[in-house]
């Protein structure tokens, strides 16, 4: 396999490409069903909840628009710290939602205070949020602020969007009182893109029940429906299904809290080279995130050139997003990066730089 630090899509194992490849079924016949309620039952562990899981046939931005056409019956209140959090405050104003923002400057966390004092102005009865903005490694206190939500306004159903960091950080569905939680699954689940996992709560689902023109491919209530007879309305990416089916048994065969562990560990890793190095953080103590971290590079670094001195070495480093290209690198450490890979790449770097002066 040769690392790729990219923040998705990431390294697939062998095997698991190679389950894309079993022979197709109908997907309504017995042998699917079994396998589609097999994949639910495991994802419910890793997603820390007793609620129902959707698999759906889409990524997960998907995921995204699902939440605001299932939950927003009159204003959302979107949280905007990075690029896939802007995104979904523009999911929510293109679905014709009313919506506001709390923004604060990339690099930066939302605090709970932002959300207390947006609270004071104006009731909103759904909330969203992303678990970890996976533009600037930002990992965003949801603990802390679903639990003040819960406090000052429990009608308002809470929605996480933990695409980069779920199974790779620790997300406690139920314990934390989340209503909407998902990821897509070419992140931190290192599976092909194309499908997106969406757990929602038991309020959730009612909430849906009472909301008008929720379209019908990302319909919460139909794909309830369904899913109890363990199917989907729609045909489903069946070989992507088979893999998640291999990989879950992969990841909880790891088991989640040491992978959450290995993935915090590489964290922490990269985080001292970083320092080591002199090369500042983006984000501040205490808002790191556990699957990726965002390093300011000096400008002399090149991450272009950098990925072309790799390439014999089959490395693959992401350059900043968006505002932030050239001057941050992202050193994804999820899915199948193990430490001695991230060795490779810090490693590597230190070489690279060497060789300039
Ligand atoms: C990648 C990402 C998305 C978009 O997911 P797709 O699967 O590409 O649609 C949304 N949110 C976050 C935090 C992401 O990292």
């Amino acid at each position: 396999m040769s690392p790729m630090f990219v923040p998705g899509p990431v390294d697939v194992a062998p095997e698991i490409l190679a389950a894309q490849t079993l022979p197709m079924v109908p997907h309504r016949a017995k042998e699917f069903e079994t396998v589609f309620q097999r994949c639910e039952a495991k994802l419910r562990q890793i997603f820390e909840t007793q609620y129902r899981v959707f698999i759906m046939t889409n990524s997960g931005s998907g995921a995204q628009e699902a939440s605001i056409r299932n939950l927003v019956k009159e204003r959302v209140l979107c949280c905007v710290n990075g690029s896939f959090s802007d995104r979904w405050y523009k999911v929510a104003l293109a679905n014709g939602k009313q919506a506001d923002k709390i923004e604060v400057p990339m690099g930066q966390a939302i605090l709970p205070e932002m959300v207390e004092e947006a609270f004071k102005k104006q009731s909103y009865d759904t909330f969203v949020i992303v678990h970890n903005e996976t533009s600037t490694g930002v990992e965003n206190p949801v603990k802390e602020i679903a639990a003040l939500i819960h406090q000052i306004s429990p009608e308002t159903l809470v929605c996480v969007d933990a695409v980069s960091s779920l199974a790779g950080a620790k997300i406690e569905m139920d314990a934390w009182g989340l209503d909407v939680l998902f990821t897509s699954s070419q992140k931190a689940f290192a599976l092909p893109p194309g499908l997106a996992f969406c757990a929602v709560s038991d309020r959730g689902m009612a909430r849906a029940a009472q909301v008008p023109n929720r379209g019908w491919y990302f319909d919460f209530v139909l794909l309830e429906k369904h899913r109890t007879k363990d199917s989907t309305p729609m045909t489903p990416a069946m070989s992507l299904i088979n893999a998640l089916d291999k990989q879950l048994d992969r990841m909880l065969g790891e088991g989640l809290e040491a992978r959450i562990a290995r993935h915090g560990g590489m964290a922490q890793r990269s985080q001292e080279w970083a320092a080591k190095m002199g090369w500042p953080l983006l984000a501040p103590e205490g808002y790191r995130s556990n699957t990726l971290t965002v390093i300011c590079n000096p400008p002399e670094f090149d991450c272009s050139a950098f990925n072309k001195f790799m390439a014999s070495r089959n490395i693959r480093l992401a350059n900043g997003y968006g505002d932030l290209k050239g001057k941050t690198i992202r050193v994804a450490h999820m899915g199948e990066i193990m430490p001695a890979d991230l060795e490779v790449l810090l490693a590597g770097i230190e070489e690279y730089m060497g060789q300039l002066k």
